[in-house]
């Protein structure tokens, strides 16, 4: 895997008028990143200044801090608070260049992608293309629901909710009035629970002052999960310290459920149970994405790329993929590493470090996973912590999930302004960005992104 080159550095760009993407003529090796998220970020971030051409493809121009998207759905943070501008985070790194493209194809054979503007000539290549939404093919709920994948998702929520919150207090009709204020939301894991606990607090704290002329209980939140716990990747007392603070909230959880039907109106489940609502949120599933290109023979559950120990995809001697689109499976990992933050990090981090080494011939380690643990908070000041053989549930627990989140996202104004809405709602319990800017059009195809 040895590329021999000069170590020549960037001049100005090669403007020819063809159908390949114009970048800075180079003899320095080139390593094409295709997407910009925890992972994406991370290896750019090993690989700034080195001996090298480093380019990042996203299809947004912006990296996104996923965790925090249901509190921009609930109203409580504005979206550019939690996203940060690609070109910002590049700033000064001059071996790194961004363009703004979706790659659609990979071509293996010739070293090359294809992406929605013009082509690209790679020698490394690096899918780190996360995740979308699965609806595991309920067509009807998918083009009726809301999933949580991408910024635009979240804004979709938050519309969708103020607009029938409006809605509700001009219809006389009780039952359209009943649909209109229910709530479900599918999928009891971590996006699904802290979903919920907002949407709880919303109704407890804003909905008694905004909407007078409502009873509280007029805005039921019902979680749905198919199997008998919720948070099923932490600790049993995690998951049942959850389940009472949900219903401390007054969420209405119903366990070994499943969504098999929604027509915009009624959620249907599996047992037959049927609940009037216009406002489905779906955080049941995720599946891999990538560009066509990739042998099927190396894709595995949940749409993944199955990977060998150093992180390359299976069959390819220059591709590697990390990330929530990579499944390193070995008998350690039989279903690949977690798909959160942290692992994404990590093998970021993991792959630049391999890639500097492959360029100057050194040997390289498999990878290792670092389980930090895992938090979620359910609604303010409560959280669920598991720290290695420390579990643990509380004021505490939410502080360190504060803590954490808060240091994680990019961009000092980002933190600031973060921590500025934090301490605000934390005396206050208010959720200043209520405003209806765009109209929302339930059942419209351009509410599901394809992120
Ligand atoms: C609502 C929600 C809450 C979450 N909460 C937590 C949490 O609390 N803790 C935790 O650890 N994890 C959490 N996660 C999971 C975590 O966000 C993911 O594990 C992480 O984002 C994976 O990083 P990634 O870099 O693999 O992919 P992503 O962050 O998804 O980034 C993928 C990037 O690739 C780009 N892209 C995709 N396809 C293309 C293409 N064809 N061309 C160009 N660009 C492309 C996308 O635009 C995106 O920027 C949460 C996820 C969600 C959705």
């Amino acid at each position: 895997m040895n590329v021999n080159h000069s170590n020549t550095t960037m001049t100005e760009p090669a403007c020819k008028i063809t159908d390949e993407i114009c970048l800075p003529d180079t003899n320095l090796p080139r390593v094409v990143i295709i997407g910009g998220g925890f992972a994406g970020l991370a290896l750019v971030e090993k690989l700034k200044h080195k001996e090298m051409q480093v380019v990042l493809f996203d299809k947004n121009n912006f990296h996104q801090f996923q965790p925090l998207f249901y509190q921009v759905a609930t109203s409580a943070l504005e979206p550019d608070s939690i996203v940060f501008p690609f070109r910002k985070q590049i700033n000064g790194y001059k071996n790194v260049l961004f363009r703004l493209a979706e790659v659609e194809e990979i071509q293996p054979s010739t070293n090359t992608i294809i992406t929605n503007k013009g082509s690209l000539h790679f020698d490394y290549l690096v899918l780190a293309t996360g995740t979308t939404t699965n609806f595991f093919g309920l067509d009807n709920v998918e083009s009726h629901s809301l999933g949580m994948k991408d910024i635009r998702d979240s804004l979709n929520i938050r519309h969708m909710m103020l607009q029938n919150l409006e809605q509700a207090a001009i219809t006389c009709d009780e039952k359209e009035r009943d649909a209109l204020t229910n709530f479900v939301i599918v999928g009891g894991g971590p996006a699904g629970v802290e979903m919920a606990g907002a949407l709880a607090e919303f109704c407890k704290y804003i909905l008694p002052k905004d909407y007078p002329e409502y009873p509280s209980s007029i805005m039921n939140i019902y979680l749905i999960e198919a199997i008998d716990e919720l948070l099923s990747t932490m600790s049993e007392k995690a998951s049942s310290q959850t389940l009472k603070y949900l219903k401390d909230l007054d969420v209405k959880v119903l366990l070994n459920e499943s969504v098999s039907d929604y027509d915009g109106s009624v959620v249907t489940t599996k047992s037959g149970k049927t609940i009037l609502a216009k406002n489905l949120i779906w955080t049941a599933g995720v599946k891999g994405q990538f560009p066509k290109g990739i042998d099927e023979k190396h894709v595995v559950k949940g749409n993944r790329l199955k990977t060998d120990l150093f992180l390359k995809v299976e069959g390819y001697e220059n591709i590697f993929a990390i990330g929530d689109i990579a499944a390193l499976i070995s008998e350690d990992t039989p279903k690949g590493h977690p798909q959160v933050a942290q692992a994404a990090i990590q093998q970021g981090k993991y792959l630049g470090n391999s890639i500097l080494n492959i360029l100057n011939n050194k040997p390289i380690k498999p990878f290792e996973y670092k389980d930090k643990g895992s938090l979620a908070t359910v609604g303010k000041r409560k959280a669920v912590a598991d720290l290695g053989k420390f579990k643990f549930a509380g004021y505490f627990a939410w502080l360190l999930w504060s803590i954490v989140h808060l240091m994680s996202i990019s961009g000092f104004r980002n933190k600031l302004m973060v921590g500025f809405n934090w301490v605000v709602s934390y005396f206050t319990y208010e959720k200043s960005n209520r405003l209806i800017i765009r109209n929302f059009k339930p059942n419209s195809s351009t509410n599901n992104i394809k992120n």
